[in-house]
């Protein structure tokens, strides 16, 4: 086995971190505050050739493999979760389905130009009295002479409020169970489309998140996207991408965390010493990292897995268990190591607290998906 990375990932990894030390990390508190969509920063990645990156050539991407894209998101979310977060959406969740099962009109017009910056996707699953349970959604999607009808609320959604198109979940079959899920590409400014109201939260708070309703959207029969009663198959094979990709974020925030933690560790001076040399302190630190290198291992290795063509699933859903809970866990210690000062706004310890939050909810939560890898390991994967 060989656990190296290639001479490319590591170069593109450190140009990636140099970036965000210059460029995000400093930027990250003030965009906190703000809780503002960051359009500069954004186009700024763009530039970079961020958005592409696991995209082909045929549409202006870098046909980069899945590790390198999550070494990309991990880096990023050392700096800023938020940030980092709306790349993701850019990136994966926001694109893929309009670029696999759009026509090409729809990768001319909308993914070409979101590679660049210059538009913005997002995804529409969750609606108020549905999060976990995506079979139960009562968005519906109606034939209409050329096209569908769709009518619903949609609720959490990232980027809604800046957004140009959306992949939007409805039912075409409210009969058929997840059968009966499709997905469908809306296009802000088509009529009976109308972003709700903005969630005011506690981390990840540059990433806009608010409602989206839809009132009798008329949507082209060429925006279904993939086959009638595909929708949920289709997103099955992009979510074990989500799973790995953000168990890669919650890497970062936990290298940010730790190492925060370290520096101040040595800094913090009690009893005439700094508080990395009292036992409790130290192991800690050594706790944190010890964790972090697991989960590291992890995402790597489900991340390799997909690059070699395999999809599992259940690989998948243990690493974003595994990595989120742990960054969870070393945030939780961050603010420990701080004391008092990792409960003051000035310092960075409470916006990783606040942030790591945010990494147990979309993909699956973890009371989800424990339940869903003991159902795998009983059936003997
Ligand atoms: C910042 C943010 C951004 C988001 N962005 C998007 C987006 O862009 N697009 C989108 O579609 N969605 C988005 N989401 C929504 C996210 O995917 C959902 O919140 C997630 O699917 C969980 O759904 P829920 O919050 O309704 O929780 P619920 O499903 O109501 O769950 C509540 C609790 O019950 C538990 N639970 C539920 N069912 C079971 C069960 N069967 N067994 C055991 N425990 C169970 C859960 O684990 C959880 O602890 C976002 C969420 C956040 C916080």
């Amino acid at each position: 086995m060989d656990f190296s990375l290639s001479t490319e990932q590591i170069r593109f990894r450190e140009a990636v971190r140099q970036f965000t030390a210059r460029e995000i990390a400093p930027a990250a508190r003030e965009m906190d505050e703000r809780g503002e969509f960051p359009h500069e920063l954004f186009r700024r990645c763009a530039a970079n050739g961020y958005f592409g990156l696991r995209y082909p050539e045929s549409v202006g991407g870098m046909d980069a493999d899945f590790l390198t894209y999550c070494l990309m998101i991990e880096e990023l979310a050392a700096g800023s979760l938020a940030l980092a977060s709306i790349v993701a959406m850019q990136t994966l969740m926001g694109t893929d389905l309009v670029f696999r099962f759009g026509t090409d009109e729809h990768r001319a017009r909308l993914i070409e130009p979101a590679l660049r910056g210059e538009k913005i996707g997002t995804i529409a699953m969750t609606e108020p009295d549905f999060g976990s349970d995506l079979g139960g959604i009562t968005t519906r999607a109606e034939r209409s002479g050329e096209g569908w009808v769709l009518s619903g609320r949609k609720m959490w959604i990232t980027s809604a409020t800046v957004a140009d198109f959306f992949s939007v979940a409805a039912k075409t079959d409210p009969d058929a169970g997840f059968k009966g899920i499709d997905f469908f590409l809306v296009e802000k400014g088509m009529p009976g489309l109308s972003v709700g109201r903005r969630i005011e939260k506690l981390g990840v708070r540059a990433s806009e998140t608010s409602e989206l309703i839809l009132d009798d959207v008329f949507v082209p029969a060429d925006h279904l996207l993939g086959a009638q009663g595909a929708g949920f198959r289709n997103l099955g094979a992009i979510l074990t991408q989500i799973r790995v990709m953000t168990g890669a974020l919650a890497l970062g925030l936990g290298q940010a965390a730790l190492d925060a933690s370290i520096r101040y560790a040595n800094e913090r001076v009690q009893f005439g010493k700094p508080i990395a040399t009292y036992q409790a302190v130290a192991h800690k630190i050594a706790e944190m990292g010890t964790r972090l290198e697991a989960a590291r291992t992890l995402v790597y290795r489900a991340a390799w897995d997909i690059d070699q063509g395999r999809r599992d699933n259940t690989l998948a859903s243990m690493t974003k268990l595994f990595a989120t809970e742990t960054a969870n866990f070393i945030a939780d210690e961050c603010t420990r190591v701080f004391g008092s000062y990792g409960f003051a706004m000035e310092y960075d310890a409470q916006r990783y607290y606040r942030d790591a939050r945010f990494l147990l909810y979309g993909g699956g939560t973890s009371e989800i998906l424990r339940t869903m890898i003991a159902r795998d390991l009983a059936g003997g994967r």
